[in-house]
């Protein structure tokens, strides 16, 4: 007797992530929600097509689009019902409401447009459409098993580009150079591209926190910011590293910046604990890069969670006065930037576990390379 090898399919994640929302929409007293915001609806569905609406209501599943993804619904949302949009959604949403028994319908506030709302809003006039924010983007707040192992393939990923790009680095090299090496491996080990456009900035450049690759030769000891991540099956990774080649032409304020910066993020990563807000994760490493007297240099965030977007919940912000909890991935992200002479950056993954935190990003921080 032969062992048939078990087939190993990958259970759904969507079941387990359309429980928790109908339990939000229990709390928000919502009949349905109409999901138009492209990562939620990703999420919710695993449908990646660029165009599609989703109705979740109590039992009800439904996903409407277009010819171009009738096929695509089957294969990767088979916990949806497809609604065929031959023209457009509106002229399909009354036997929709119908279908899902909705009275209280939920809509993005923060991604629907005031157009398709007035539009949603003729075309189904007798029930009521209230506006809600942040509903989805609460629950992917905090990642599950499937969403980890993505991350954790992306975060590695971009770990590995920036290793194999950093040995190719010269003096006379262009940023947009150097930003090409790290997208090409990326874009050859899978990635469907980049998480958002590569910031390579040497010198002045790097003062800006969010410059782009530009066609300046890097030169030798000027600090040069690298903030790079690869998309990975949807998933963003989010790195930053500080370098410099050969030795710093000003050694003494390199030093100075670099390592506030670094104990900055070393103080944040080992403080990060749930139960903390976003606002006292931020404080910890603010506090000391203040108290270095570097405090207006650092005018952006901690941190941000980070997903299948980019920038997504839970902050590490003076703003943010919601604990943190454990399975949320967030960036730690300390900066200090000095007009006319240029910046320094760090940035790390880590997950917020139930002890205190895990650091992901894996790549080291040494920051000075052979010129
Ligand atoms: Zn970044
Ligand atoms: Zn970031």
């Amino acid at each position: 007797m032969t062992n048939a090898p078990q087939a190993t399919t990958t259970p759904s994640p969507t079941p387990a992530r359309l429980t928790r929302l109908r339990e939000v929409l229990r709390q928000q007293h919502l009949d349905a929600i109409l999901i138009s915001q492209p990562e939620n609806r990703r999420y919710l569905s695993g449908f990646t097509g660029s165009s599609g609406w989703l109705l979740i209501s109590a039992d009800q599943a439904l996903l409407a689009t277009d010819f171009r993804y009738y096929d695509q619904v089957a294969l990767e949302s088979p916990d949806f019902a497809l609604v065929q949009i031959k023209m457009k959604l509106a002229d399909l949403l009354r036997g929709m409401v119908e279908q899902a028994g909705a009275r209280r319908i939920g809509f993005e506030a923060d991604h629907a447009t005031y157009d398709s709302v007035q539009e949603w809003c003729e075309a189904v006039p007798d029930c009521e459409w209230a506006p809600t924010k942040g509903l989805v983007v609460g629950l992917r707040a905090v990642k599950d098993a499937g969403e980890l192992a993505a991350m954790r393939a992306a975060i590695a990923l971009a770990d590995a580009a920036l290793a194999q790009a950093l040995p190719q680095m010269r003096t006379g090299m262009t940023e947009l150079e150097v930003s090409w090496i790290i997208e090409s491996y990326m874009r050859t080990h899978a990635a469907e591209g980049v998480a958002f456009e590569l910031i390579v900035a040497g010198g002045p450049n790097g003062a800006r926190p969010h410059a782009r690759a530009s066609e300046r030769p890097l030169q030798a000891g000027e600090p040069i910011v690298i903030d790079m991540g690869a998309r990975l099956n949807g998933y963003c990774s989010d790195l930053t590293r500080t370098f410099c080649l050969g030795q710093p032409t000003e050694p003494e304020r390199f030093w100075e910046v670099y390592n506030t910066v670094l104990r900055a993020q070393t103080a944040a990563e080992v403080a990060l604990r749930p139960g903390m807000t976003g606002q006292e994760g931020d404080a910890v490493a603010r506090d000391l890069i203040t108290a270095a007297g570097y405090g207006d240099a650092f005018g952006h965030g901690l941190g941000h969670g980070v997903g299948l977007a980019v920038h997504e919940e839970p902050r590490l912000s003076r703003i943010n006065l919601s604990p943190l909890v454990a399975g949320s991935l967030v960036t730690v992200e300390p900066g200090i930037y000095l007009p006319g002479w240029g910046g320094v950056r760090i940035e790390d993954i880590v997950l917020i576990t139930d002890a205190g935190i895990e650091v992901l990003t894996r790549a080291p921080k040494e920051p000075i390379l052979p010129g």
